[in-house]
């Protein structure tokens, strides 16, 4: 089995800088790539940041910062770089024609041993899959927000991928310190399709006043023992991000308990999408 040594990780949003943190550190030479110049550079000081917290916490060395931070760089040009990576990870916004058009570019451009895989949290890895020339090389490696604090791979096996590459990136997972889950390509995979069945009835009962957000969290942080309640979670990962996700299970499942309530919608209309817009169901002070 081929080495891994170069990443490339294509979009640089709030999962993208965390990725590449994660891969920098793991040692892989990794290119963050994003086709606006001025969120590369705001997640450069991002990531900084947070490895200058995970040094003054004792969790890295001072020699892990500086050396993480020597392997990563930034590219707005990804055709300069794609060539020479053997991943591609790719967390540009969750739409199938975005990721498609990517998938099957950049497939023309890459190695015939690179594994090209998303980072999408409900779509179909095979459907994306099939926009690629390397079918076989694509799968799903969905990390979590933020992913140099929450360790979970969900790598997600899709119609057309082959086990050397499901092994393959269990190898990679584990270098990237990961705690592994493989699954079929289904709508959500486990972990989105039992989050947002959770997250969308809490937002439900807020809207028919069951209780206030902080309550219905608290029913599920300190009585079920979830690190943080559904509401928050949502407020983290971005409230425009759930209904989308929402929607898209909605439509896939058939299911109630996917459709997203009214307050959702009306919520991200008003663009109060959660922690980085400053307000969801709570209010944030530090704008991510
Ligand atoms: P985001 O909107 O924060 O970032 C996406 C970035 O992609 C933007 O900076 C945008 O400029 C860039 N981009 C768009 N088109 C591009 C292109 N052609 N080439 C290079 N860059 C491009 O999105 P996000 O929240 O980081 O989500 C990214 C992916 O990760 C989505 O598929 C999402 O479902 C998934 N995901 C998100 C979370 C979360 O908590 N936000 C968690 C897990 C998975």
């Amino acid at each position: 089995m081929m080495e891994c040594r170069n990443v490339a990780v294509v979009g640089a949003g709030t999962m993208g800088r965390g990725i590449a943190h994660v891969a920098a550190l793991a040692g892989y030479q990794t290119w963050l790539a994003d086709v606006d110049q001025s969120t590369l550079q705001k997640s450069l000081t991002e990531v900084e940041h947070d490895l200058a917290v995970a040094v003054a916490r004792e969790k890295i060395s001072e020699v892990q910062r500086s050396a993480a931070l020597s392997r990563l760089e930034l590219v707005t040009d990804l055709n300069s770089i794609v060539s020479t990576c053997d991943l591609v990870i790719e967390a540009v916004p969750e739409r199938m024609d975005f990721k498609q058009e990517i998938f099957g570019r950049i497939s023309h451009q890459v190695a015939d041993h690179s594994i090209l895989a998303t980072n999408t949290s409900s779509l179909s890895v095979s459907e994306i899959a099939s926009s690629s020339r390397l079918p076989e090389r694509v799968i799903g490696m969905h990390f979590f927000n933020p992913p140099h604090k929450i360790r979970l791979l969900e790598i997600i096996r899709a119609d057309q991928t082959s086990e050397q590459v499901v092994e393959a990136v269990r190898e990679i997972g584990v270098r990237m310190n990961r705690e592994l889950e493989v699954v079929n390509d289904s709508p959500g995979f486990a972990s989105s399709r039992l989050g947002i069945a959770l997250g969308m009835e809490a937002i439900r009962m807020v809207e028919q006043g069951v209780a206030v957000a902080e309550d219905i969290d608290a029913a599920m942080v300190h009585g079920y023992r979830h690190p943080i309640g559904p509401l928050r979670l949502g407020d983290l990962v971005g409230l425009d991000v759930r209904l989308a996700v929402g929607d898209y299970l909605c439509r896939e499942l058939g299911e109630e308990q996917f459709r997203p309530p009214a307050l959702l919608r009306q919520m991200v209309a008003e663009g109060k999408l959660g922690r980085k817009s400053g307000e969801g169901f709570y209010i944030w002070t530090d704008q991510a």
